[in-house]
Parts: C-alpha cells; structure tokens; sequence
C-alpha cells in the first residue's frame, strides 16, 4: 500500500510529461495542426471560422486510436471556439450496421464530447453526389467503364508503370449519361460497370489513375434501403462531404496524404468548398492490435467476449475494464499528434488511468485468493467497527467504519511456511500489522492432512497496538489487508493480462497470424473472492482500489446476489520507472 501510494505521487509529480511537447504561450500543448490553424485563423483563411468533423465508417466499434482523432478533432474545435461534426461515413451497405453507429455515438459522448445537432451521415449526400457526378460526366471528366474489377487493376499499372487506358475511355458524353443512369436505375448486374474520373492513366500518383467513383451494388444499406444499387466509393464521397458541410481543416491519418491531390482535383473540377486536408500518424500501441478488420474477427471467432471485452482496445471494452474518459483525453494529450508512424508503449495509457484513479477510487480492502486466520485471544463474540481513511490522496473523502473479528481472511501469498530473505509478510512466528488494525503474531498453521496445504493460520493479536490508538507506537515492517471472515462479502474477480504476448502482434511466423500471438492467460477468473462489507452497494461502472491489489471496477454482470469485479489495472507502473529512469 505504501509502496504504491509512493509510486502514483511520483508519477503525479512528473504529470507534465513528454518534455519534447511543443507549448503556445498559454502553457496549452501545441503541435504541427494547430500551428496550421493558428496561421489560417492569422490569415483569415476561412473567415475565422474552424470547422472539423469525426468521420467514422460504422463498421465496428471504436477503439482507442479512434479516441486519439475524436480528442484531436473536438478539441481543436472547443480550443479555437469552433465547431466538430459527427459524420457517418456509411458509404458501404455490405459492412455497415445500426448497432455500430448506436455505439460510436454513446462512445463519443462518453469520453465527453458532443456534436450538438450535427449529426450526419454521407448516406445523406447521396442525390448530391449523384447530382455531382453526373456534371462531372457533362464536362467530359468521368466515363461509365465496362471492364471488370480485374482489369481496371490489371490496366491501373504499378509505381515503376504506366496504367493503360481503358477502350471505355472515351466514350460521348450521351452514351455516358444514358449508362450511368441506367446503372442506377438497375438495368445492370453488380460489378458490371463502373464510373471513373477522367483524369490521367500515366499519373505517377496511382490515386490519379482514373479512380473508381460508383460501382453497382444491388444491396440494401442501413439507411436509405433498397433506394440505390449504385454507391460512391470513399474516395468519391469523403472530399465532397467535407465541403458540403464546410469543414475548414480535414484531418485525417496519412494513408490519406496521396488522396489529397485527388480530393482536391474533384472539389476543382466542381467548383466547390476547399478543405484544408492535414495528415497525422496514427496511434499504434504495443500489444494491441487496432484494425476494425482484426478487432471483428476477434470477435466473431469467440477470442474474446463482445466488442466490450475488457481486454479489447475499444472504447466499450476500455469503458468496462474501468477506464475513466478523463484518463483517455489526457493520454492522448500527452501522446500528441506528429507526422511519423510510431507506437506508443501501452504502459503509458495505464499509468494516465492510475494517475486520475488514485486520485478518485476509494481504498477498500479485498482478498482475492483466501486464506482462513483464527486470532486466538480475540474473544469470539467481539466485533469492532474499526475507522479506515477512504482516500489518503484525499481526506475529502471521509473515513468508513471495517469490521474486525476473531476469524478473518487474508491473501494466501501473504503467509509462507518457509520465508525467503526480506519477507516481510506472515510466517511461522513472525508478525505482520494488519491494516487499519493490529499487530498479529503467527502461533502455528493447520494443514490439510492429505495434500499438506496449509489452510489456516492460528494467530494472537496484540491489544496494545491498535492502529491510531494511543499506544500504537510499536513498528513492524509488513502491513497486510484483511477481510473479517463473519462479514465478508464473496465476490468473482476477473483479472486481465495484456490479449497479445508480443509487443507487437503482427510480428509473426510464417504460415500463421496475428491471431497465433494471442496470450492464453490474458483472462483469470477468481470465483472466491472476500470483500469488505461496505461493498454491498456497489454498482457497475463503480471504481475501487483494493488495498496493496490494484484499481477493480464492478462489472456489468455484477447483481446484488453475485457481485463481479474486473481488474481494471494493477498498482505496479511500469511508465512512472521509464521516466524515472529516462529523468536520471
Ligand atoms: P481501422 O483501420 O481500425 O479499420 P479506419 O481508419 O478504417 O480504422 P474509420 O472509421 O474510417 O476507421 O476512422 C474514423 C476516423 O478515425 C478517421 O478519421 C481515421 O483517420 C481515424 N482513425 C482510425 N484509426 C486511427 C488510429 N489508430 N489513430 C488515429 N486515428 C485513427
Ligand atoms: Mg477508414
């Protein structure tokens, strides 16, 4: 307990983190985007006004490299007194499902953001872009083309070689029309068609090679039903979408940095709003991997328990393994934005989340695996209600009364027959304080005859060393948490280890996948858990740190009858020695 509460106060100390961040004059942190903004705003590029939006495709849950571009998004935009839009980017009718949009919307405003009433879909743009295209075919620069998937990629050519036109290429505006129509009213089978931009086969950029606006689709999409069987690829609609709803400053990650030039030819060659589109690095974090694509099979392939797992990294499965939206927004604060792929040690998001529950969880005592200890000389009707601080960060947080009795429960790795050097916790005639209580002396064990496990202690507790008494002066070095065993309540406790063995899960044999890294003991479910009793109340989503254990927080799966706690995060901050040491 002390040594954790000296860990977490270090780590506090050194809260302001990364030195290398970059701050304006106001102390706020600054990087590479809001200098851009800053200078639009100087050169009133787009009258004063900032205007970002959140694009996500809802084809999955959102994860925690998500929550890097919703923070980087809204942020800028409360910063700079702006305004962020909530965008569904549900171009695709195949993936795309209600209860991934119904999820990203309780994401985003969980980890606090809000779009106000500026929730839209591109579904909505639809006609427009429709509309869009067809002056596009009109000016001559978009053309219906009937080669198949394969042979527009076979033609597109590589880096080193030009792509070839296609035969389709230059039909009359009228045949173009006439086809593009007909596509969409469903005279045609899916893939059969296509319509392209008209722009250059030879580009060294392949985004530029005649890219691929509309494919035939005769599927049925979340939202506009069975309206449409023809539907705008990302590329087509992303550019247009932002400048419908007037963004100023696009951001997006750096795949995107060879669309740019394409965005920007549609938007020309339409005459419309311009975007500033700004490239950032993604987040990655070390054993985690962060494709919905992998997330989804994970899923579907019974890996883990639901896209709120919490061993997911998504903000569902973050939320129920007890993280706090507070600490989420500050870990990505502190990680920045930058232009240069890197991965960020997932050590550093746990220590932001000890860091914000140390100063909030109550301290209560819990034993995860029981050992039974009978204090001999404690008379066996006595029960005392004995004063523990709730949170020694913060006296604000009052005291609570802990019942103490003649048969108690403690950690079965508390007590070893035959100590190691430095043992400072119970051991055959060895004495130990017990939190918030008593010195104790360890008198003799019993053991199970058969198996020879020791499966109680007896003890004998000294009355004069009442913890705060007036007499508690005598020390001892070990301090041990306790559960009275009369009063316990019995809990499961779900502990988690990292999903993936390897900092990086993607690095791999050959022959297997990521999935081939998954950590076999990343979940341990402890079903005879003893809990304190002022537990009784506790409520899903309610955050606790057990004494000397770490942060536990009550599951969903949690009743009256069988309370479930998660281990959200145990007290051993690996990030707090890194900086310590990088300081040193
Ligand atoms: P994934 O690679 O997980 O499938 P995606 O980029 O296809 O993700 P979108 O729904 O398109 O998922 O993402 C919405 C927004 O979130 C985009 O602007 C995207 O750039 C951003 N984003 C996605 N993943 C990350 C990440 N790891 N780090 C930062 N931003 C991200
Ligand atoms: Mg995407």
């Amino acid at each position: 307990m002390r040594k954790s509460s000296s860990t977490e106060s270090n780590a506090n100390k050194k809260k302001k983190g990364n030195p290398s961040m970059k701050r304006t004059a106001s102390g706020r942190p600054t990087d590479f985007i809001r200098e851009i903004i800053e200078e639009d705003l100087r050169t009133n590029k787009y009258g004063g006004r900032v205007h970002t939006r959140f694009p996500p495709e809802p084809n999955g849950y959102l994860h925690i490299g998500h929550a890097k571009s919703i923070c980087l998004n809204f942020g800028i935009a409360a910063q700079y007194g702006g305004l962020c839009n909530l965008r569904f980017d549900d171009t695709n009718p195949a993936k795309e499902e209600t209860e991934y949009v119904r999820s990203i919307m309780e994401d985003v405003r969980w980890l606090g953001f809000d779009w106000g009433d500026r929730l839209y879909y591109a579904s909505d743009y639809f006609e427009k872009l429709y509309q869009y295209a067809i002056k596009l075919i009109k000016a001559g620069k978009a053309y219906v083309d009937d080669l198949s998937a394969e042979q527009i990629r076979e033609y597109r050519g590589t880096l080193t070689e030009p792509g070839r036109e296609s035969p389709y290429r230059n039909r009359s505006v009228e045949e173009n029309l006439d086809l593009f129509q007909r596509m969409r009213a469903g005279e045609f089978p899916d893939g059969s068609r296509v319509l392209r931009a008209k722009i250059d086969m030879s580009s060294g950029n392949l985004n530029l090679r005649d890219p691929v606006m509309y494919r035939i689709l005769h599927a049925s999409h979340h939202r506009t039903g069975d309206k449409w069987c023809i539907y705008p690829t990302y590329d087509w609609a992303h550019g247009q979408s932002d400048s419908i709803e007037g963004i100023t400053h696009s951001i997006c990650t750096l795949e995107f940095e060879d669309h740019r030039p394409l965005y920007d030819w549609f938007l020309d060659q339409l005459g419309l709003h311009h975007p500033q589109q700004i490239e950032f690095a993604r987040l990655n974090l070390s054993y985690t991997v962060m494709s919905k694509r992998k997330l989804l099979q994970l899923v579907e392939e019974g890996y883990v328990n639901g896209w709120d797992d919490p061993r997911m990294p998504t903000i569902s499965g973050l939320r129920r393994r007890g993280y706090t939206p507070e600490s989420i927004r500050n870990f990505c604060e502190r990680i920045g934005v930058a232009k240069k792929e890197s991965t960020v040690d997932i050590a550093l998001l746990e220590h932001c989340l000890r860091e914000d529950l140390n100063k909030k969880a109550p301290r209560v005592m819990a034993v995860l695996r029981p050992l039974r200890l009978i204090l001999d000389n404690y008379p066996e009707d006595k029960v005392e209600e004995l004063e523990a601080t709730n949170n020694p960060e913060d006296p604000s947080m009052g005291t609570r009364k802990v019942p103490f009795s003649r048969a108690l429960y403690i950690e079965r790795d508390d007590f070893k027959e035959e100590p190691p050097d430095k043992w400072f916790r119970l051991a055959p005639g060895r004495e130990v304080r017990l939190k918030h209580a008593y010195i104790i002396k360890c008198e003799r064990m019993v053991k199970d005859p058969q198996s020879g496990e020791v499966i109680e202690l007896h003890c004998s507790y000294d009355p004069e060393t009442k913890s705060g008494g007036p007499k508690a002066t005598r020390k001892v070095k070990g301090t041990l948490h306790w559960v009275s065993a009369p009063f316990a309540l019995e809990a499961e406790v779900r502990l988690y280890e990292h999903l993936f063995l390897k900092p990086n899960p993607e690095e791999m044999e050959e022959g297997s996948d990521f999935k081939a890294n998954l950590n076999p003991k990343s979940l341990e479910i402890l079903t005879s858990c003893k809990l304190e009793p002022s537990l009784a109340g506790a409520k899903p989503g309610d955050r606790y740190q057990f004494l000397r254990l770490g942060y536990f927080c009550v599951d969903p799966d949690s009743s009256a009858k069988k309370l479930v706690f998660n281990r959200t995060v145990s007290l051993h901050d690996t990030w707090a020695k890194i900086e310590k040491a990088q300081k040193q």
